[in-house]
C-alpha cells in the first residue's frame, strides 16, 4: 500500500505513520527525519536546509523532491511505503504524480491549532536516533532518556513556541491546499486526532479499510 500522511506539524501524523508502518511491514519515509539526519552529519544538503528548518520555514521544493526521488528508488519501497511530511506543497504533490507513483490513500490527521501548540511544548526528541516522545502522551520509560539508545532527550529548536506558530502559518498557507488537491482524486480520508494515541490509531486503521 502506498500512503501519504497529511496534517499540521504536531498533529501526530508521524506517530500514526510509525504504527501503521509496523503493522503493514512497509517503511515510513519522513522527509523531516532525513533532513535532520543530513543536518547532524553536516552534509551539503543539510547545510542548505539548516536556516529554513530552524526558522520553521519549508526547505525549497527541489531539495525535498530530490530526496524523495532517491529514497523511493530504494529496494524497501517496492511493496509500498508511507510518506510522512511529504508532499507539503502543491508543486511537491505534482512532482510525485509526475514520478508515476500511484498513491492508494491520503490520510489527513486533523487537530486544532490550540491543541497543537500545547502538545508541541511537551514534545521531546532523541538527538541521537530521532525517536520522538511527549511528556504527557508518550513518556519514555526513564524521564528525559531515550528508550532505544539511552541518550538524553532534547526540545527540537523548531518546537519552541514562536517557531511553532510560524510552522502552523506555513502549514495553513502552503500545505493545507493539498487537502483539496487529494479530495478531488477521491483518495482523501480525514481522521479526527484524539487525546489518546490509541484512539487515533483505531480511526486511522479504520480509514485504511474504507
Ligand atoms: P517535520 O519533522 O516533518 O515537521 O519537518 C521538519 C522541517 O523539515 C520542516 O519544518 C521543514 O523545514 C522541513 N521539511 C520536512 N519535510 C519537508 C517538505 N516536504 N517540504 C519542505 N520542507 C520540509
Amino acid at each position: 500500500m502506498k500512503l501519504i500522511f497529511l496534517g499540521a506539524p504536531g498533529a501526530g501524523k508521524g506517530t500514526q505513520a510509525e504504527i501503521v508502518s509496523e503493522k503493514l511491514g512497509i517503511p515510513t519515509i519522513s522527509t523531516g527525519n532525513i533532513i535532520r539526519e543530513a543536518l547532524k552529519n553536516g552534509t551539503e544538503m543539510g547545510l542548505k536546509a539548516k536556516a529554513f528548518i530552524e526558522a520553521g520555514k519549508l526547505v525549497p521544493d527541489e531539495v525535498v523532491i530530490g530526496i524523495i526521488k532517491d529514497r523511493l528508488a530504494e529496494d524497501d519501497c517496492k511493496n509500498g511505503f508511507i510518506l510522512d511530511g511529504f508532499p507539503r506543497t502543491i508543486p511537491q504533490a505534482e512532482a510525485l504524480d509526475n514520478m508515476g507513483i500511484e498513491i492508494d490513500k491520503v490520510i489527513d490527521i486533523e487537530v486544532s491549532d490550540d491543541r497543537i501548540v500545547s502538545r508541541m511544548s511537551g514534545r521531546r526528541v532523541c538527538p541521537n536516533c530521532g525517536a520522538s516522545y511527549h511528556i504527557e502522551y508518550k513518556r519514555p520509560e526513564k524521564d528525559g532518556i531515550c528508550n532505544s539508545c539511552q541518550t538524553e532527550l532534547v526540545i527540537r529548536k523548531d518546537d519552541e513556541p514562536a517557531v511553532v506558530l510560524d510552522r502552523l502559518n506555513v502549514y495553513h498557507e502552503q500545505t493545507e491546499p493539498l487537502k483539496d488537491y487529494y479530495a478531488k482524486t477521491g483518495k482523501l480520508k480525514i481522521v479526527e486526532g484524539q487525546e489518546e494515541v490509541a484512539d487515533t490509531t483505531k480511526l486511522t486503521l479504520k480509514s485504511l479499510e474504507d
